[in-house]
């Protein structure tokens, strides 16, 4: 089972994280133009294909609980008829905060591709709680695989040019 997983995941090559993370960064900015705090996320089936995309819909639907992680795995098992995404992927735009990972992991995702680090997150002014993504990932008893930096430059410089504003 172990050793299935790691394939799995080496499988996966960089330039195809790449691709799913352009969808997920277009995602994020369509929400950003729509007024929505920018992060973006996509889920893949453990064979390459999309799911979902969502974006934040924080503001929009008044829901904190409204992150684009959370959004796109409630989209995703609304596709396929079941609240569960054992071995899929989640790419998004920012290292998940710990409702989304433990949202992640609850729905047995097992790999998790983010662009900006947690530290672009807290600088653009979105905080995480104090505890990243991956320091989580590593406390939990689900085996979660992270793989940071993917577009990282175009995701770190989409969070840091939407900044949150004072209201
Ligand atoms: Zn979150």
């Amino acid at each position: 089972m172990e050793t299935h997983q790691y394939v799995k995941l080496d499988s996966v090559t960089e330039l195809r994280l790449k691709r799913w993370m352009k969808a997920a960064l277009a995602e994020a900015e369509r929400g950003t133009e729509n007024g929505e705090h920018p992060f973006g996320a996509a889920i893949y089936t453990p064979e390459g294909e999309q799911l979902s995309v969502a974006c934040n819909t924080v503001c929009s639907t008044n829901n904190p609980a409204a992150h684009a992680e959370v959004n796109a795995i409630a989209s995703a098992c609304q596709a396929i008829g079941e609240p569960s995404l054992t071995n899929h992927w989640l790419v998004a735009t920012a290292e998940p905060c710990p409702m989304c990972l433990s949202t992640a992991a609850i729905a047995g995702i097992k790999f998790i591709a983010f662009g900006a680090s947690q530290a672009v997150v807290n600088e653009a002014g979105y905080g995480g709680l104090g505890v990243t993504g991956r320091d989580l990932a590593r406390q939990m008893s689900a085996n979660i695989h992270l793989r940071s930096s993917i577009l990282a430059n175009d995701c770190v410089s989409f969070l840091l040019r939407n900044r949150k504003r004072n209201r």
